[in-house]
């Protein structure tokens, strides 16, 4: 690419008055943890904070569980899976489910401003993206409560018994819906830990479980760090473990099950490539590109990481990255006009930071947005990086921020292997106006959702998972209950 075009158009769009979310929220000061149908205080009396990290100022406190308290919601959710839940008729439980449902429908919006508080994203990803879909896991999953054996023709589906699920901060209440909804459609009961920097919006679900009456102990909710985790997926009294969260995690967590009889399912990093081919409507494939990298800051597994653009329109098309990129507003994630909110915490700032340095020195050219940011918490400028070859580690590592890799190539067959080159499989883009080439292409890419003119879709009904070490088992659709059931013959 020419180099003097390389600072051109960035600036600031027009403005937009402030419009920052009014509605007032029951944020609480301090969180207990949810066991056997109650807010209880951790055995030992200990709390860690809860950061905004659109300020970097405390939010709240939050109960950090022990192994004692661990233990205490296996028991209860093992007493409910015998006692309640598991003997329940199917299409009682689904009626649980889908009342769970509207209550998060009706509660939307503060839980939306509560997800933006507490995780950075803005308001408008909460709300129109992370909400919807919140409240349409329940009701899907609902729906297959009675109806388990179509599910699985010739099987005698039962549930497996007590779940333990890890989650991250990416989309907190999102990745918890994804997690219980199908377990409980099935028949099992439900110990989770949210991320600690984003487990407000998890307590508020749980009063949501209180007022639909949901029997004592169908979900217990404990919070804390990485050691709470490790209490939880190491107690003898789970049946299954269901993590998404980081590859390290997930490898030290399947060592742990190894020899023991806890089904597991993994859903971890992503490296994604998005494919632009010369035919591709450019326009919708420079937004589809945003939409990919920077949208909720670039804290998606799924991200389109990866832009794999024909050589022959690359210049073209960082042209239009970068104008494009100029307009996208950065700051209070509870400003309805927000596009890219803040850092979820201040030790991914540091993380993103070092790989970004990385790129830099390893002779990538690095563009950033010239947008203003804030001066307190947590921010990253939308940026992208030009001159990336496949050996970089910009090219292979999840960045997790705001950050795109382009790299370019010439033949299909190059763009195959170079978006297979990735010790990942999670997802992949690829834009072109031919149909044709978007069939051979998905085909021959190993990851688990392939997006095709678009990105970053997503519905209940489709199944979702990875390639490799992306992970295993996959959640969402009919395939997600498979991982919640045990599947005998009839
Ligand atoms: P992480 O894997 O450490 O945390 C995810 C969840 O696992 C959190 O709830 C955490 O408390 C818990 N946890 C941590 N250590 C554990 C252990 N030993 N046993 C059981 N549970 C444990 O992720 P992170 O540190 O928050 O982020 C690090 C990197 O992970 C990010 O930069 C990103 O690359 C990746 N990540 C991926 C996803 C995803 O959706 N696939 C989500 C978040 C982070
Ligand atoms: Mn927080």
């Amino acid at each position: 690419m020419n180099k003097k075009k390389h600072h051109l158009n960035f600036g600031s769009a027009f403005d937009y008055a402030p419009a920052p979310e009014t509605t007032p929220v029951d944020l609480k000061k301090q969180y207990e943890l949810f066991i056997n149908g109650e807010f209880v205080a951790p055995e030992s009396g200990r709390y860690f904070n809860s950061t905004n990290p659109a300020t970097g100022k405390q939010l709240s406190r939050i109960a950090k569980a022990e192994a004692s308290d661990v233990d205490l919601a296996v028991k209860s959710a093992r007493r409910a899976y015998e006692k309640v839940w598991g003997p329940m008729a199917p299409s009682e439980r689904g009626k649980y489910l889908f009342r769970i449902a509207r209550l998060i429908q009706e509660k939307s919006r503060e839980l939306a401003i509560l997800e933006s508080m507490d995780g950075g994203k803005p308001i408008k990803e909460s709300r129109d993206i992370d909400l919807p879909l919140v409240a349409a896991h329940f009701f899907y999953y609902a729906g297959w409560a009675d109806k388990l054996t179509f599910a699985f023709p010739g099987r005698a589906p039962s549930p497996i018994g007590v779940a333990a699920q890890v989650i991250p901060w990416n989309f907190p209440l999102l990745m918890a819906a994804w997690k219980m909804a199908p377990a409980l459609a099935c028949g099992n009961t439900v110990v989770i830990k949210p991320a600690e920097t984003t487990s407000i919006t998890a307590m508020h679900l749980a009063e949501i479980f209180q007022e639909a009456d949901l029997p004592a102990g169908v979900v217990n909710i404990i919070t804390g760090a990485g050691d709470t985790g490790t209490a939880l997926v190491e107690h003898d009294g789970i049946d299954k473990i269901a993590f998404t969260g980081s590859t390290d995690v997930g490898k030290k967590i399947a060592q742990s099950v190894a020899g023991s009889t806890k089904k597991l399912t993994l859903e971890l990093g992503g490296k994604a490539a998005n494919i632009v081919f010369d035919d591709a409507p450019i326009e919708q494939a420079v937004e589809g590109v945003i939409n990919g990298i920077y949208f909720n800051q670039g804290h998606v597994c799924c991200a389109g990481s990866r832009l794999l653009v024909q050589e022959s329109i690359h210049d073209d098309f960082v042209e239009r990255l970068t104008r494009r990129l100029a307009t996208l507003r950065v700051g209070d994630p509870l400003d309805k006009n927000t596009d890219v909110g803040a850092i979820n915490s201040k030790a991914q700032l540091k993380r993103i930071k070092a790989l970004i340095e990385t790129g830099k020195d390893e002779g990538a050219e690095l563009h950033e947005s010239s947008c203003a940011i804030p001066d307190d918490g947590f921010w990253c400028r939308p940026s992208f990086f030009t001159g990336v070859t496949p050996s970089h580690r910009i090219a292979r590592e999840e960045i997790f921020g705001p950050v795109l890799s382009i790299l370019t190539f010439r033949t299909p067959a190059e763009a195959v292997t170079l978006a297979n080159d990735t010790c990942y499989g999670l997802s992949a883009g690829v834009w072109t106006d031919k149909g044709s080439k978007i069939f051979s292409i998905a085909d021959q890419l190993k990851a688990g959702v392939i997006w095709a003119n678009t990105f970053n879709r997503f519905d209940p009904t489709s199944p979702f998972g990875g390639y490799k070490e992306s992970g295993f088992g996959r959640e969402g659709g009919l395939q997600g209950l498979a991982a919640y059931l045990k599947q005998d013959h009839c």
